[in-house]
């Protein structure tokens, strides 16, 4: 069967599997059968069962001697018992919430299980082993002995025992389409398994070591997908012409000193690169990391500022409207005195600041703008995707700032990039700035050889937010405290892992029992906590309209000025009681987002349940004023392992080496990556490894530079599209 016909086509697959399926993102043949195990295993090496140890992992074969489920727990949860025997002895076996074991398995059936020992008052029992029955015809493997099981991501209804199943039987009619798309010199050099077999392998293994290299072969695939596209947009940029926008040593001088402050050594390090990089006749494509708050902006404007003066017009863009407007006034503020024309477009909210209007902002409508825009007649022109619109033209756009980029797909990069003036293959120079502090590691192999500069020290004067570690003990005392912090004036954020609650059974089963949910957490805080203050949620399911709306009226809170409430102003007096929201319970949506220099408090729900990196660009939303902000790490779990993370929060401001720690305690898996980046599972956790990343990426390189349009590999030139249709790379 052709690899890309959709899963209906396989018998078996009915419209409710496939709905499964799709939310596991699985639509095709290839898709199901590139999903592959989390882990295998062994049910090889038996115990006798009246010799098993408590608190180890065992796996025993026998006969099942009874078995029978009932509802426990207030109804809520299937518990089935079942006694297993063999001919040493007999030991009880018990499920959670797994009402088809049942169906499954029946008294007499010989089966395998392989589960964790555990002691209970009355005797050792297995808790939730894995099971496989023993048929008449043998094992459901081929191999006379039963090997290692593969156990895959499991959804609620999609057990590894049926997909076990329904991917051996795909494999077996599309085996004969499963075409290598690596150079035979690639497979060679890594000593890589060959695709079919590897795919056979990764499924139904013969042996770890097997099953490990099947990953590696994977891994690489991956890995090598990654860099060659990495280094042929690479090649794609050179090939390609920008403006060169000379540096104007005396016009970025007397801005800097128009400044309140005084730049940072890494914004003025970070400024000096981008400028440099402006002067290319070749368009530049620079990340600028640096953390909330770092002052991103300043450098982006010496930048605006600079090709503004040489004649070229630039482009600004954020993901949000409110962000868009945060740009626009703190960008139009500094520039005030530098007589630019700088105009806002978003779509609902259209203004500008003309030189000819002594700096003064006045409404404009969009039509004006567009056409001004066309004419040139605009310097600095800041928006949301509005900007990508195909009405927007420039006239001569030298560069463009995205700030967050990786909200934006590459395909409205490309937009924007067009419509400058000038020649088909002339594009502006690109500055992306991001929060996210992304490993070096990381950000060089996803972006191949791309120049990132990165500010890694806050303006002096920041306070340092104070973070506690809070026991379920310490939840009352907390409480109290942003009540306090509230009559102060002040605003809180509470942040909780999870929208809605799951059923019990997949609470349960995965482990998220007790995660509080913005739903219910905000139902719980307005009733029982703080029936007085006023109290908004916000979370990615809402529509962008309605979070935008809760956003920004969370941000003004209070009738003061942001610049006075950074200070730490009075205007917060003059305060519109009715129409202001205390505390905002939130998702980590508003973790990439809006500055509200009024909230003091951020708490964290189930922090452990957040990557270190993630926490701490939550803690970022507040201490965004001189005001003195708290950060509260709630959690209940008392592993090592949760200690270890939280106190290296406690420990560390830098978000850099808190992304590394992390990449390092939690492997990268957890991430960021695959959310932001789209980074296949098995090519993050091979990032580790500097070496093998270099040694894949020179090997690419020496493809692409005998064939640079990949001409003798047209299968793997197919893969790449599709690769690339898959994982987006901003
Ligand atoms: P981010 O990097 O999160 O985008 P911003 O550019 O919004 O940060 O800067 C945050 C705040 O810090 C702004 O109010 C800005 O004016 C201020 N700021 C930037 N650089 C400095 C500096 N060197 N010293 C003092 N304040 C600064
Ligand atoms: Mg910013």
């Amino acid at each position: 069967m052709d690899l890309s016909s959709p899963i209906e086509k396989v018998p078996r697959i009915g419209p409710t599997l496939q709905k499964r399926f799709k939310k596991l993102g699985i639509k095709t043949i290839k898709d199901l059968i590139y999903h592959f195990p989390q882990r295998y295993e062994d049910f090889s090496n038996f115990s006798k069962i009246n010799s098993l140890i408590p608190k180890t992992n065992v796996s025993i074969r026998g006969k099942i001697l009874e078995i029978k489920s009932s509802l426990a727990w207030r109804k809520r949860m299937t518990l089935t018992k079942a006694i297993i025997g063999d001919k040493s002895g007999a030991v009880k076996i018990v499920w959670f919430g797994k009402p088809y074991i049942t169906d499954n398995l029946q008294i007499g059936d010989e089966v395998f299980m392989t589960g964790k020992v555990s002691q209970g008052k009355k005797g050792l029992y297995l808790n939730n082993p894995s099971y496989e029955k023993i048929t008449e015809s043998g094992s459901p493997f081929d191999s006379k002995i039963i090997g290692l099981m593969p156990i895959y991501p499991e959804t609620e209804k999609l057990s590894s025992k049926w997909l076990r199943g329904i991917i051996r039987q795909v494999l077996a009619i599309s085996k004969n389409n499963l075409q290598e798309i690596l150079p035979e010199s690639f497979l060679k050099e890594f000593n890589l398994l060959p695709l079919p077999k590897a795919i056979w392998q990764i499924h139904f293994p013969d042996s770890l070591e097997s099953a490990e290299k099947s990953r590696k072969r994977f891994a690489l695939e991956e890995l090598f997908l990654i860099e060659t596209f990495v280094l042929k947009e690479r090649i794609k940029l050179l090939q390609t012409k920008a403006h060169q926008i000379p540096m104007d040593v005396p016009l970025i001088k007397r801005f800097v000193e128009s400044l309140a402050f005084k730049l940072t050594n890494a914004q003025r390090k970070s400024a000096w690169q981008i400028l440099k990089d402006l002067e290319k006749s070749h368009p530049t494509n620079r990340l600028l990391e640096g953390e909330v708050g770092s002052g991103k902006t300043v450098v982006a404007t010496i930048a605006a500022l600079n090709t503004a003066k040489a004649g070229f017009q630039v482009a600004i863009m954020a993901p949000t409207e409110i962000l868009t407007k945060q740009h626009f006034k703190e960008v139009a503020k500094m520039l005030f005195k530098f007589k630019l024309t700088i105009a806002l477009l978003t779509g609902k909210e259209d203004k500008i600041m003309a030189k000819k209007l002594k700096g003064e902002m006045i409404e404009a409508s969009r039509k004006k703008i567009l056409e001004k825009c066309i004419k040139g007649e605009i310097d600095i022109l800041i928006g949301t995707h509005a900007l990508i619109q195909d009405k927007v033209k420039f006239k001569n756009l030298g560069l463009v700032i995205i700030d967050e980029q990786h909200r934006f797909g590459i395909e409205q990069r490309a937009r924007l990039c067009r419509g400058s003036g000038g020649q088909a293959n002339e594009i502006p120079h690109l500055l992306s700035m991001t929060a996210t502090p992304i490993p070096r590691s990381l950000a060089l192999t996803i972006y191949g050889d791309l120049d990132l500069s990165i500010i890694d020290e806050l303006p002096v004067g920041r306070r340092k937010i104070i973070t506690k570690v809070v026991q379920p003990k310490g939840r009352q005392k907390v409480y109290d405290f942003i009540k306090n912090q509230i009559d102060l004036g002040k605003q809180a954020f509470i942040i909780c892992p999870r929208i809605e609650s799951q059923t019990t059974t997949y609470k349960i089963q995965s482990g998220w029992k007790d995660v509080k949910t913005v739903s219910e957490e905000t139902e719980r805080l307005s009733k029982e906590i703080f029936p007085d203050l006023k109290i908004a949620m916000l979370h990615g399911r809402m529509k962008p309209k309605e979070k935008e709306k809760i956003m920004s009226a969370f941000a003004k809170g209070y009738g003061g000025s942001s610049e006075a409430l950074r200070e730490g102003g009075r205007d917060f007096l003059a305060r519109d009681k009715k129409n202001k929201i205390d505390i905002l319970v939130a998702t980590s949506v508003i973790e990439v987002g809006i500055d509200v220099p009024n909230a003091s408090v951020m708490v964290i729900e189930s922090a452990d349940r957040f990557g270190l990196a993630q926490l701490h660009q939550l803690r970022g939303r507040v201490g965004r004023s001189s005001n003195q902000s708290y950060c509260f790490l709630f959690t209940d779990s008392s592993s090592q392992k949760t200690k270890q993370r939280l106190e290296a929060i406690l420990k560390s401001v830098d978000g850099f080496e808190l992304a590394e720690k992390d990449l390092e305690i939690r492997g990268p898996g957890e991430f960021g990556g695959k959310k932001q980046w789209g980074i296949p599972d098995l090519a993050m956790a091979s990032l580790k490894n500097f070496a093998l990343v270099e040694k894949v990426k020179q090997s690419a390189k020496a493809i692409l530079e005998k064939d640079p349009h990949l001409k003798q590999q047209p299968l793997l030139k197919q893969g790449l599209k599709k690769f690339q249709e898959k994982v987006h790379f901003e």
